[in-house]
């Protein structure tokens, strides 16, 4: 069990490090916006969505279930952080259960990946095999399919179907290395960057705010002072 002090201290770390993933984030959509504006699909488009459900008959892409609202929600093959550059793009954009979406977030926010070069084949390699027992990833798995063959058939299964939809979009195929290749470095600076601004703007204006506050209270103590003396000893009420 944490202390309170920890979980605090935590929170605030969480708090200045939101202010950098959001704008991060910002970054990624704006520049989704800038490379897919010829694309054929629009990910806001309807005949995006029904070919995403098409495509997986309707299921979750990851773990098979069928989808059904409200259980569903948009998720990024390549998770939209610093780590994974993800782009809200035509061929990144699907629709899985909100318990996938949850689930595949440890792999999405590791910075270094083990099992693959993705975050999503990342998670869709956890066949029980290849890491520590107490891995919450494979443990996921494994109570989604308790047969082991079963379970590392579907894996792979999922994984190639994933691949294959991929395929079907040249234009988010091509710019994909150079993005791998690029944006990781490019968001980790500006990341950092976020980071380092917000923290010296948070000094600052607190020395402000202390230099205010100090101003003030000496100010008080004065008039406390001056009426002392303009009443003859007890201050005007
Ligand atoms: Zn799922
Ligand atoms: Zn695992």
């Amino acid at each position: 069990m944490r202390d309170p002090t920890s979980l605090l201290r935590s929170a605030t770390r969480r708090a200045k490090s939101d202010v950098a993933n959001k704008l991060v984030s910002m970054f990624l959509h704006e520049l989704s916006r800038t490379v897919a504006r010829t694309w054929r699909y629009r990910v806001d488009g309807e005949d995006y969505r029904k070919l995403v459900l098409q495509w997986f008959e309707n299921n979750c892409p990851y773990c098979s279930r069928p989808l059904a609202e409200p259980h569903c929600i948009v998720e990024h093959l390549d998770g939209m952080n610093r780590y994974r550059a993800g782009l809200h793009v035509a061929g990144n954009v699907l629709v899985a259960c909100k318990r996938c979406n949850s689930e595949k977030r440890r792999d999405d926010s590791l910075e270094r990946l083990l099992l693959a070069d993705s975050g999503w084949a990342s998670f869709l390699a956890h066949d029980g095999t290849r890491c520590q027992e107490r891995c919450q990833t494979c443990s996921y798995w494994r109570s989604i399919w308790t047969d082991e063959l079963e379970r590392k058939a579907k894996l792979a299964g999922n994984s190639e179907r994933i691949r294959s939809f991929r395929g079907a979009f040249p234009e988010f195929e091509a710019i994909l290395p150079a993005i791998r290749e690029a944006l990781p470095d490019a968001l980790r600076k500006l990341y950092s960057d976020c980071q380092a601004f917000a923290q010296h703007e948070i000094r600052t204006l607190l020395a402000a705010i202390d230099t205010i506050t100090s101003n003030a209270e000496t100010e008080k103590s004065g008039a406390v002072g001056d009426g002392q003396t303009a009443n003859g000893g007890s201050p005007r009420l």
